[in-house]
């Protein structure tokens, strides 16, 4: 049974979707959590507080803005004591093919997806580095391992997650600080839901298990990889997809 009591994890993007579900699973296991958005959705923080009983505050900060995470990661560090636990999985979707895609949605989805995992890690490395023990995992997506169409901008920082992932999983390793990568497949969330029912129909055909996932899908792996259990992992990309990249 994963155990995460005494243990604090910031989850970003964890106002709905994938991220919220984490922050749930991660509570329930007994961590207690620091949950970011582009909002501070204190409401949010004191209902899963309250249903699992441990302690969760919320935190405003555009996670690819370094000035923003700064201030936000020495705010938890002084509220929690610590953090042991990041979980990068804040994300942007602005799809579109090449020859239309806007300068600003390439930059844009580079800018949350990719440079706030490098802005983020290096706020929390020192920190995890002096104690000597850290989880990281950022959340890249079976679309940075093999792409489609429309998502030029999504693709590139999604297979920027990986490169970034191993590489500070070398340089952290030496420090007790390990670094993966979760590669979900079809997710059922806000991201997803802006897809047309065609699309959504196609990758249900092509998914071998015939199902899209669900966000506990990605939680109960996320809190996996946080745990004593999986201390010998890392610098790894794992797949959640349902087989579709089998
Ligand atoms: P989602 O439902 O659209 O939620 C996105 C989250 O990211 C929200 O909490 C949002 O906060 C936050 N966010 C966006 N920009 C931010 C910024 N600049 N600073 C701080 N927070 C920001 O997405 P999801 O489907 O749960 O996806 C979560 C992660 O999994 C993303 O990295 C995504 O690329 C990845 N992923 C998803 C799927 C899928 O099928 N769903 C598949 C592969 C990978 P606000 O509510 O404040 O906007």
């Amino acid at each position: 049974m994963i155990q995460l009591t005494g243990k604090t994890a910031v989850v970003t993007g964890a106002s709905r979707g994938i991220g919220l579900e984490v922050a749930r699973v991660l509570a329930s296991r007994g961590a207690a959590v620091a949950i970011i958005a582009t909002k501070e959705n204190t409401d949010l923080a004191k209902s899963l507080a309250d249903e699992q009983g441990v302690k969760v505050l919320a935190y405003a900060c555009d996670v690819s803005c370094a000035d923003s995470v700064k201030k936000t990661f020495d705010q938890i560090i002084e509220d929690f004591g610590a953090i042991d636990i990041l979980v990068n999985n804040a994300g942007i979707t602005r799809d579109g093919l090449l020859m239309r895609m806007k300068d600003e949605d390439f930059d844009d989805v580079i800018r949350v997806n990719l440079r706030s995992v490098f802005i983020c890690t290096k706020a929390v490395a020192r920190h995890m580095m002096g104690r000597r023990q850290g989880r990281i995992i950022n959340m890249s997506s079976i679309n940075g391992i093999r792409t489609q169409p429309g998502q030029a901008n999504y693709a590139a920082s999604k297979a920027g997650v990986i490169g970034l992932t191993k590489t500070n999983s070398l340089e952290l390793a030496p420090r007790g600080i390990t670094v993966n990568a979760i590669a979900p497949g079809f997710i059922q969330t806000d991201m997803t839901a802006k897809l047309n029912e065609d699309t959504i129909q196609k990758f249900k055909e092509a998914i071998p298990l015939k199902e899209l996932g669900k966000p506990a899908d990605i939680a109960n792996l996320v809190a996996f990889l946080a745990s004593e259990e999986a201390r010998y992992i890392t610098g790894q990309v794992i797949g959640v997809d349902g087989g579709l990249n089998a």
